[in-house]
């Protein structure tokens, strides 16, 4: 897990004005290590500082996310969520039926990453994502959802 010094450091490095919450941001996400959504961020800094409206926090992670700081990603029945992004990424299968979420190897993305250079002339951030679908239980049970 990358720290938050090293975060902030790289960020200083690049001329980012590094405002005390923004700071604080990027601690409470580092410090949990976990997917967070902006209302749990938000919690965890309530103590600290109570002023730090969901708003604001949730400015704060889009400004993070457009420096490549951190991945927002929609988990379906988990919400959104949002987590710093690692040097070794992880993604997630999510089941669109019982909600339930697998962990993926980032090793199944190269070759989705290399064609899109290919292809496209892209360069892409997968960084965190969610593949949505069915898990086998949920179709053994049928497609009954509703
Ligand atoms: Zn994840
Ligand atoms: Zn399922």
């Amino acid at each position: 897990m990358v720290c938050a010094e090293t975060i902030v450091e790289r960020l200083r490095a690049q001329g980012e004005r590094l405002t005390v919450q923004r700071q604080w941001v990027i601690e409470a996400l580092c410090a949990s290590g976990e997917h967070l959504t902006v209302q749990q961020v938000q919690q965890l800094l309530a103590e600290r500082s109570p002023a730090l409206t969901e708003t604001t926090v949730y400015r704060i992670l889009q400004w993070l996310k457009e420096r490549g700081v951190v991945a927002q990603t929609d988990l379906g029945q988990s919400g959104v969520v949002y987590q710093i992004i690692d040097r070794e990424p992880h993604h997630h299968l999510v089941c669109l039926s019982c909600g339930q979420i697998v962990e993926l190897d980032d090793d199944l993305m190269e070759g989705l990453r290399a064609r899109l250079r290919q292809r496209y002339d892209f360069e892409p951030r997968i960084d965190h994502m969610a593949i949505f679908g069915l898990c086998r239980a949920c179709r053994e049970r049928g497609s009954d959802t509703d």
